[in-house]
């Protein structure tokens, strides 16, 4: 079987892995980056991410003996340490930024996330994929007449090209994709030093609106840091000054943020390169047609707030090369994917729209309520 797949992120990666594993396939990646420019910062991953890692990073791979599997970082084996298991006791604070008092309250969380930095997951994976003999190509920036080829030289094409994905935008009239964009903006930050557990802030600017901050450990030593602005600051963080170049955010930019926070993150500052974007959820009414399948965020892009897209991405793999054993032929097997992913990905998507409208009127709700209800809602 020759199988070609778009996007050497955690879902390429991981079906790159899994084809060769299972079925001896013959696996090529089309990757635009270069190789060891892998973008973004640390990323929190669900257990049953890291148990299905555990089975990725072993050669030749094996699938789950049981649904679901044994859940446990045990199958990390020298990659352990790569990991940093997040406390579950969870930091909440609020207040406003003209002096007010900056409350801080604490909830637990049942979930066991662990952090790790996005270019350490995808060396990881680049190498099992390489072990395994996945043969990856670089430099590869796939135009839409280059998908058509693809898809008509392999058995199977698989878009695992992130948010923008071209395979989704090339057979839009199959995959029938559904976009709704956030009205808050976010940047992606590195916050000083290691953090133990989740912080969440949401400090309210007089007269403007709402600024909050998720950070997270993805390291021993680093953590990552999302920053939203709710709409009416938007003018403000493009003003003069604010950003430089390419509309990155100045250190100016980075001052004002900083500032809001000082309060509330022990001293550590927020630094970094990010420009303020605004998320697009689209998902697609299917996963799959005839020879072509989507997985990950080229499927459905999941809000970050989740903390799910990546391990979705990986499920997503592992569904794929399941749905394809049991003698199916690949027809069948995508017939089945198709219906799965569709089904699994649902939930998912419920969620995102969820989170992403929530935190849109976060500004008005915090207004409403004040800092202390507003965190008594949050912690509750
Ligand atoms: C701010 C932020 C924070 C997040 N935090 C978390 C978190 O804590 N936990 C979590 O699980 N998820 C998190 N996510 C989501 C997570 O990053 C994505 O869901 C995940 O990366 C999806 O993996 P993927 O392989 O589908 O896509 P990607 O990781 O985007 O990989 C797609 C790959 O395709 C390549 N590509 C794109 N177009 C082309 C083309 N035309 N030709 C060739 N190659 C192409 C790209 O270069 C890229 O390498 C966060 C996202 C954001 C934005």
């Amino acid at each position: 079987m020759k199988v070609t797949i778009v996007g050497a992120g955690s879902a390429g990666l991981s079906a790159g892995i899994i084809f060769r594993g299972l079925f001896d396939a013959d696996v090529t990646v089309l990757e635009r980056a270069n190789e060891g420019e892998a973008p973004g910062l640390g990323v929190a991953l669900l257990p049953f991410a890291l148990d299905e890692l555990g089975r990725l990073l072993k050669n030749p791979y094996r699938p789950p003996q049981r649904a679901p599997g044994p859940i446990s970082s045990a199958g990390l084996g020298p990659h352990a340490d790569t990991f940093f298991a997040i406390d579950r006791v969870m930091r909440v604070f609020a207040g406003q930024s003209n002096g007010g008092e900056v409350i801080e309250r604490t909830r637990t969380q049942g979930i066991q996330y662990a952090g790790v930095k996005r270019a350490a997951l995808v060396d990881m994976l680049t190498g099992a994929a390489r072990s395994a003999g996945v043969k990856i190509e670089y430099g590869a920036d796939i135009s839409e007449a280059r998908v058509h080829g693809e898809r008509e030289g392999s058995d199977l094409l698989i878009g695992a090209d992130g948010a923008g994905s071209v395979v989704r935008s090339t057979f839009a009239a199959q995959f029938h994709p559904v976009a709704e964009d956030a009205k808050s903006r976010f940047a992606w930050l590195d916050l000083e030093g290691r953090i133990e557990q989740f912080t969440f802030g949401y400090m309210y600017v007089a007269g403007r609106g709402l600024i909050r901050v998720s950070a997270y450990p993805h390291s021993k030593t680093e953590s990552s840091a999302i920053v939203t602005h709710s709409m009416g600051l938007t003018k403000f963080f493009d003003g003069e000054g604010m950003t430089e170049g390419e509309g990155f955010i100045s250190d100016q930019g980075l001052r004002a943020i900083n500032e809001v926070f000082s309060a509330c993150l022990g001293g550590r500052k927020l630094g970094g390169r990010s420009r303020w974007r605004r998320f697009r959820a689209t998902h697609c009414q299917r996963a799959a047609f005839d020879n072509v399948a989507l997985l990950g965020d080229a499927h459905a892009t999941l809000f970050y707030e989740t903390g799910w897209g990546t391990s979705a991405a990986i499920q997503e793999a592992s569904v794929l090369g399941q749905t394809m054993l049991k003698g199916r032929s690949l027809q069948e097997g995508l017939e089945i994917f198709d219906r799965k992913s569709t089904e699994i990905a649902q939930g998912a998507i419920a969620a995102t729209l969820k989170a992403m409208r929530q935190i849109d009127g976060q500004a008005a709700k915090f207004y409403q309520l004040g800092p202390e209800k507003f965190l008594a809602l949050k912690t509750a």
